[in-house]
């Protein structure tokens, strides 16, 4: 894979990756995000193969075995992977990858692709990533919980990634985001 080719994004959950995700896709055609597989079930509207491939943990397991992951975590209760054909995708459109991953998932990809741009999306404050976990109703109580616990873990490991962004304000956050990229890459 070339240098610069491929985009880790990853940050706690409930900081809003997604919405900036989609923000930026929109923007610029020659990014493309990587669809992942997931054991969780779908929220309410998340589509098949679009959102994520949706799988049973004896799937996800036997795509571990035959190395068909170039990344995977345990997440809140729940098994999430990158395969390699969903980056393959991308790469054959002539695009950029992005991965929207968790932190671990983000550590095995720098011991991988050193070369892969890693950047961490910050809440504005701790008290700001509750109210919005908690604001979006799509998890139970239990789920918020964990993902709060996890989302201090990835924080106090924002500074391991190439840059920092913070998500006040989106338009703010978005404009950052792609001065990052197109800075970067493109040098
Ligand atoms: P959610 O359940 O909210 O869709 O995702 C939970 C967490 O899993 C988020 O932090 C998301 O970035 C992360 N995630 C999604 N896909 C992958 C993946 O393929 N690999 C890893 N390591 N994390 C993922």
């Amino acid at each position: 894979m070339k240098t610069g080719k491929l985009i880790v994004l990853t940050g706690p959950s409930g900081v809003g990756k997604g919405t900036l995700v989609k923000s930026i896709l929109k923007r610029h055609r020659e990014l493309y995000l990587s669809v992942s597989v997931t054991t969780r079930l779908p929220r309410e509207g998340e589509i098949e193969g679009q959102h994520y491939y949706f799988v049973s943990r004896s799937r996800f397991e036997e795509m571990v075995e035959a190395g068909e992951l170039a990344e995977w975590a345990e997440f809140a209760g729940n098994f999430y992977g990158t395969p390699y054909f969903s980056i393959q995708q991308g790469i054959s459109e002539g695009k950029w990858v992005i991965l929207e991953i968790e932190l671990e998932g983000a550590r095995q990809i720098r011991n991988k692709f050193p070369e892969a741009l890693r950047v961490f999306i910050l809440p504005p404050s701790w008290e700001e990533l509750e109210r919005r976990l908690r604001s979006r109703g799509q998890d139970s109580e239990s789920a918020i919980s964990r993902r709060l616990l996890r989302a201090k873990e990835e924080i106090e490991a924002a500074a391991e990634f190439d840059f920092q962004v913070i998500n006040d304000d989106l338009e703010v956050a978005l404009q950052r985001l792609e001065s990052l990229l197109f800075a970067t890459v493109e040098s």
